[in-house]
């Protein structure tokens, strides 16, 4: 909502440009008509003369006429067909079970897109990995000729409200090409068969409608493991999407993008080169991002607020949190009878985004400083950079990896928490993912690669050898821990 009202209303950017094309057309028609009578005025009659010009005068003067009554105009035209199409698309997605076979909805249609990456704020660094997509799509022949073959999918991993919809609708934006927006559920239904059915609808209606997006929100509903035999119909329709994938080359001008904040749980058939070989990491946005979303949604606002300390103060909002904080607060002006923005108001809706939703996690400074030294204890132990909201290190992906080199993956699982407990003299309870993973691990080493012996035993001795080492450099992980707290993000050279 907030973003419309920043931004000229869809249906007026097209209404003025059809108004544009026309009077361009009538003036150009004129102008020919004129020409061609001057060149040969004698062979052409006064009444088709009288007839062409007085019809040409017509749709000029019908194209100024609908120019200065574009508003009334307007009024008949359905309001932001995009957004009314994404929103019955997510309702339909909702209601899982209940399958509308016959009914209009749910047919597959195409929406398109006016978002561009204008309207994306911050995540520079995901608006460049999938500019390659657009150029693609917008000029595939430097590509074909090539040789180079594009990804068919690209996987959008991370939380939910980062921008990963967005996104992806800005790249069908970017490359004026239809887009097809499904989410996951929307494949699970209760009848067997109709996933699949689905899926086959949606990759034939999108190949003929090539160039195109297809995007799945949620990905994981339907791309969970298989496990042979718990759901038929989810299994089903999961491969019937990967005979879809396979059945389309990259030539074909369908890409389709994949959202998901679970990548660990889906089947790994789905992630095999040739689907969904492209990945695309958005984390919840960082101090610099957040500034930018801010001044996004408080463009042409009239406020009395420190965007750069709004930023400081919003640590860990996701972006859609912060369009929401925004909206609430814009809510709380209006009911004040005011016209300015003012901090009072960002407080305000402050705590109805916090106490409304659970998912919008606001910290407090002590949860923030305990945050920041997990955090810089695992950079430290890695010697990797990472930011203050960011879930694991990347794991290393060796093919045959030694015993050091697993040794030191478990390490780094353990680095926080181990850090965490030097630093400020207990255990807390935080990222039990972490925990888990290092178990996991272990398990793995003893179980299958008789690496070790006892896995409780295994572990004890690394979180020993970590205390220590942590211990003689509580002053670097401190100072990685000041650096956190600051830009909520340390770099390669501040290591
Ligand atoms: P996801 O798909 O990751 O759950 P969405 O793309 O649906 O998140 O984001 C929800 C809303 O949050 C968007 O419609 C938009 O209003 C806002 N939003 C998210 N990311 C951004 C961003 N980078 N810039 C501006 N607005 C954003």
């Amino acid at each position: 909502m907030l973003q419309n009202s920043n931004k000229k209303n869809d249906n007026e950017t097209v209404l003025d440009k059809n108004l544009k094309m026309m009077s361009m057309s009538a003036i150009i028609l004129l102008a020919l008509f004129i020409y061609t009578l001057y060149k040969s005025s004698a062979s052409i009659n006064s009444t088709s003369y009288y007839v062409g010009v007085i019809f040409l005068f017509i749709l000029l003067f019908f194209a100024i006429f609908l120019r200065f009554y574009k508003d009334k105009i307007k009024k008949f035209l359905p309001q932001n067909k995009f957004a009314q199409e994404l929103q019955k698309a997510s309702q339909k997605s909702s209601a899982t079970t209940s399958v509308q076979e016959n009914s209009e909805d749910s047919s597959i249609e195409a929406m398109t897109s006016e978002i561009t990456f204008k309207d994306v704020a911050g995540i520079s660094s995901v608006k460049e990995e999938l500019e390659e997509i657009v150029d693609f799509l917008n000029a595939p022949k430097k590509y074909v000729k090539h040789g180079v073959k594009l990804p068919k999918g690209v996987l959008l991993v991370g939380p939910p409200g980062v921008g990963k919809t967005l996104v992806a609708r800005a790249v069908a934006g970017e490359a004026k090409v239809p887009f097809f927006y499904q989410s996951g559920a929307s494949f699970v239904h209760i009848y067997v068969g109709m996933g699949a059915k689905r899926v086959k609808e949606l990759f034939a209606k999108a190949k003929a409608s090539a160039p195109a997006i297809v995007f799945i929100d949620e990905i994981d509903a339907v791309g969970k493991k298989r496990s042979g035999s718990s759901n038929d119909e989810r299994e089903a329709t999961l491969n019937e999407l990967l005979t879809q994938m396979d059945g389309f080359d990259g030539e074909s001008g369908v890409i389709v993008i994949a959202a998901t904040n679970k990548i660990e749980v889906l089947d790994d058939a789905l992630l095999r080169a040739g689907r969904f070989d492209r990945r695309v990491f958005l984390n919840l946005p960082n101090i610099q991002d957040r500034e930018k979303i801010l001044e996004l949604y408080l463009h042409k606002k009239k406020h009395d607020l420190d965007i750069k300390e709004l930023a400081f103060n919003t640590a860990g909002f996701s972006s859609a949190a912060i369009a929401t904080l925004i909206n609430e607060a814009l809510l709380n002006m209006i009911k004040r009878g005011d016209k300015v923005l003012l901090l009072e108001d960002i407080e305000t809706a402050k705590t109805k985004v916090e106490f409304g939703k659970k998912e919008h996690k606001l910290l407090n400074s002590k949860q923030k400083e305990v945050l920041a030294l997990y955090q810089a204890s695992k950079a430290y132990i890695a010697q990797k950079p990472i930011r203050l909201f960011e879930e694991g290190i990347k794991k290393s992906d060796e093919l045959f990896p030694s015993k050091s080199v697993l040794t030191q993956q478990i390490k780094e699982y353990l680095a926080g928490s181990i850090g965490v407990e030097v630093v400020q003299g207990e255990a807390y309870a935080i990222h039990t993912e972490d925990l888990h993973s290092a178990y996991e691990l272990a398990s793995v080493m003893v179980d299958e690669y008789k690496m070790e012996q006892d896995v409780q035993a295994f572990i004890e001795a690394v979180k020993s050898d970590l205390k220590s080492e942590i211990y003689k450099h509580t002053a670097d992980v401190v100072r990685l821990k000041d650096i956190l707290l600051h830009n909520e993000v340390i770099t390669d050279n501040e290591l």
